[in-house]
């Protein structure tokens, strides 16, 4: 048998001890990457749940939004389903089973990067084909991508003005503790200028990470043609302040205290998202709330169906339906971004 891995946090203690502070994106990177690794985080036994984990709607719903654009931009048999992050592939199944009905049966790839998702993903869509990114999808053929709560786990950089100027946020040892501590060095050249004077004690959020994958993503669009839905938690306006937080069995926890253990988020920025979507040659289709967006696709009367087709599931079906597109539930708080090519045509909903 392998011998257990050594905590991260003894890791990253002997690390700064020898080297300084890390930085806040370095340490959310290799918390993440090993958390993802070894285990799968999802359900109600894992420590936080997804949408399409809630219930079948919400994949029927995003395989119904790409039926309807593929059918409308001409039917190209070559067409691709690229999903980031899939999960249980639980979404990827529903939308694939509505796609079909719809005379939709694209290729399936999935962009994963934990082994331990990996297998679970293939029972789920045994004929996926898996990528370490994107660079590895087919270049030809349109391509329909899905990220749902995928962006909101990549690693954020945090810059926060002190008396003395702008300095990274890092990560150094307080007797044997992890704490966040703003760095040493002048950062005020990363600074963009409208916001260098913004007040002591602002800080700034940023996801290069995010920004990075979604660039992509457009310029596969512009030249391949194809759309993007990207679901997550975030805003659709510019704001300043942290947004990082740690989940471990549905509760809130200290995102310092247990690296590795941990699920670290950080709400997406959409406003950047799509900025960069478009700078690369991708039409922005519009970013709504989640509410709004699958209340415009049909749930409602998808619920009322499946509702009266097993009437003892009425009351899960009409709670599960509730907290996806409720205000006070995953309504508001969660957005859906739309991504399309130049010549693709409007996406329902936006
Ligand atoms: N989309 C799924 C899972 C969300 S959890 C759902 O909605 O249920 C985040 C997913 O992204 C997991 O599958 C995780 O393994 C994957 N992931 C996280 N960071 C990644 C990275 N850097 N590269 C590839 N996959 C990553």
């Amino acid at each position: 048998m392998e011998a257990p891995a050594e905590p991260l946090a003894a890791v990253f203690r002997r690390l700064i001890a020898s080297c300084g502070p890390i930085t806040l994106q370095h340490f959310m990177g290799e918390a993440n990457a090993r958390y993802y690794a070894g285990k799968d985080p999802l359900g109600s036994a894992g420590d936080f749940i997804t949408a399409p984990e809630i219930s079948q709607m919400f994949g029927e719903m995003i395989g119904l939004w790409l039926a309807d654009l593929w059918i409308r931009a001409g039917r190209d048999e070559a067409v691709h389903y690229v999903e980031l992050g899939p999960g249980r592939g639980t979404l990827a199944r529903d939308a694939l089973r509505v796609m079909k009905r719809h005379g939709l049966e694209p290729r399936v790839h999935f962009v994963e990067s934990s082994i331990a998702l990996k297998a679970i993903q293939l029972d789920a869509v045994p004929q996926a084909q898996w990528h370490h990114d994107l660079s590895s999808v087919p270049m030809r053929g349109p391509l329909l991508v899905v990220a749902n709560e995928f962006l909101d786990a990549l690693p954020v950089r945090q810059l926060v003005r002190t008396a003395q100027g702008w300095r990274e946020r890092m990560v150094d040892l307080r007797e044997d503790r992890l704490v966040p501590v703003a760095g040493d060095r002048p950062m005020d050249a990363a600074v963009p200028p409208e916001m260098k004077d913004l007040p002591e004690g602002t800080l700034i959020e940023t996801c290069p990470g995010a920004a990075a994958v979604t660039y992509e993503i457009a310029g596969r669009l512009a030249a391949q043609g194809g759309a993007a839905l990207v679901i997550d938690y975030g805003h659709a306006e510019p704001r300043t302040g942290s947004t990082l937080q740690a989940l471990r069995a549905h509760t809130m926890v200290d995102p310092f205290a247990m690296p590795g253990e941990a699920d670290l988020t950080c709400h997406v920025d959409f406003h950047a998202m799509a900025r960069a979507a478009q700078a690369r040659g991708a039409r922005h289709l519009g970013t709504v709330t989640q509410g709004d967006f699958l209340r415009a696709l049909g749930i409602e009367t998808r619920a009322a169906q499946l509702a009266a087709a097993s009437p003892q599931h009425a009351g899960a079906v009409r709670l599960a339906c509730e907290r996806l597109v409720a205000g006070d539930q995953m309504g508001e708080l969660f957005k859906v971004m739309g991504l399309a090519a130049p010549d693709w045509p409007d996406g329902a909903g936006f």
